[in-house]
């Protein structure tokens, strides 16, 4: 069967980096098998997923490069949610339940005492339609759990190797909440199922669900996915990334400037043998990323390292895919690309680069060094310059002062761009020409 994959993300935030690691490693292995993605959006908590996230997300995904084959969404899905939970109901799997948050606290904090795992004890299991109907005329709305086997469900994950959940050690999932909506895992089970799903790949905070839903797959007539479990990505300080929190979201490295080739390499193999360094297209990283090469420890992002990626993904950048971002800003021309590229970690530093070129720019000179810069401008060759241009005057300016090293290329520096650091002068000598640098010496 040809390889399908869904990336299956809550709209309940905008994406952050931790999310973007199943979305392309997902993507990563359907190109690698010629196979099909899907974008599932897990909207079936209403409460807190919004379109706008939705959209968002699919934005986000867009910016990185993924085009998905299909898109559905849970919400729109319930029918399919409703005939499967009526075929565990008749299949003995699925059992109503009353008790109000407060009496399962009670539960579990008993078990504890007892010195028992706070496991559900499945008193709704023997409740009678009497006791059912009276707690109804109550007011009571039941929530629905599903029946565990119970059993060591073992399962060959392809990141993790050999898995076994033991789902005796587990609490009756709850599948339906009180006010008839689904939690994730039965709609994500029928899906699955639904859309020929043959690899799920997520996040090893997974890994308890994949048991669970496994019995699932099974209790509905599979059948099952082929698992595999990735280590997670976490912030610089080595905590899990937020969308509740907002932080570092996939649209604030866009807005800030950052390569989307960037963001997705430090995103997926940051914690993986393959190394963070340029690679030309996702593709080039789907055709060399193996699932054995994804670390079983930890994943930690490094925002130094970020910035240097995107710096070198920068320098190698060839004009013609530099030249519509440059236009915009109203720059033209290989040239002035080509001396800038060097300068850059973002690509909207050039904003501040390109006014050494076409100003406003503020020279600075020194008071010891204003007659040496006269005398520089007195003897500034004439045109037509070329990139011998600045090694002819500085060399007349050496021997005609007796200034080397720093205290010869530095007072020029500072007068012609205004800093200390920057392009190659005699690069930059040629694209000013004689007129600007005129004006910027005393
Ligand atoms: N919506 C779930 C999540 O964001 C999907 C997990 C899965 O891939 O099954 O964690």
């Amino acid at each position: 069967m040809s390889v399908t994959v869904r990336w299956a993300p809550s709209p309940t935030g905008r994406i952050h980096l931790g999310n973007a690691r199943p979305a392309l490693l997902n993507w990563f292995f359907a190109r690698r098998h010629g196979g099909r993605y899907v974008l599932r959006m897990d909207d079936t908590d209403l409460a807190r997923s919004t379109r706008d996230f939705a959209d968002g997300i699919e934005e986000d995904l867009s910016w990185l490069g993924v085009t998905p084959d299909l898109l559905v969404r849970q919400s729109e899905r319930t029918d399919l949610y409703d005939t499967a939970r009526d075929r565990l109901i008749a299949a003995g799997r699925l059992y109503p339940c009353y008790e109000t948050e407060d009496e399962l606290d009670r539960k579990r904090s008993r078990a504890r005492l007892l010195g028992k795992p706070p496991i559900y004890d499945r008193a709704a299991l023997e409740l009678s339609a009497e006791d059912r109907a009276r707690l109804e005329a109550e007011g009571r709305k039941p929530h629905w759990r599903f029946k565990l086997d119970g059993r060591p469900v073992q399962f060959d994950d392809v990141i993790k190797g050999p898995q076994t959940v033991n789902t005796a050690s587990m609490s009756d999932p709850v599948l339906i909440r009180a006010d008839g909506s689904y939690l994730y895992t039965l709609p994500s089970v029928v899906d699955d199922i639904d859309l020929g799903i043959t690899h799920v790949i997520r996040g090893e905070d997974h890994v308890s669900n994949t048991g669970t839903q496994i019995e699932i797959f099974e209790a509905l007539g599979g059948p099952v996915p082929t698992f595999g479990h990735h280590n997670l990505l976490t912030d610089a300080q080595g905590q899990g990334f937020s969308k509740r929190l907002g932080s570092q979201s996939v649209r604030d490295f866009r807005e800030e400037g950052y390569e989307p080739l960037a963001i997705a390499t430090v995103a997926t193999l940051t914690g993986t043998s393959l190394p963070v360094e340029p690679y030309a297209s996702l593709d080039a990283i789907a055709e060399r990323l193996d699932f054995s090469m994804v670390s079983h420890g930890s994943a930690r992002f490094d925002p130094a390292e970020l910035d240097g990626l995107n710096a070198k993904l920068l320098h190698a950048m060839p004009y013609e895919e530099a030249a519509p971002r440059l236009s915009s800003m109203g720059l033209e021309g290989e040239a002035i690309w080509l001396l800038l590229r060097e300068n850059l970690v973002k690509f909207p530093d050039i904003a501040e680069w390109s006014k050494i070129l076409v100003g406003p720019m503020e020279p600075v000179i020194a008071p010891e060094d204003q007659d040496f810069l006269a005398l520089a401008k007195a003897l500034l060759p004439p045109e037509p310059w070329d990139e011998t241009t600045w090694g002819h005057w500085t060399e007349t300016l050496k021997t005609t002062t007796g200034r080397k090293g720093k205290a010869l290329f530095l007072p020029l520096r500072m007068a012609l761009t205004g800093r200390h650091d920057g392009p190659e002068l005699k690069s930059l000598l040629v694209l000013l020409g004689r007129k600007a640098c005129l004006d910027r010496l005393p």
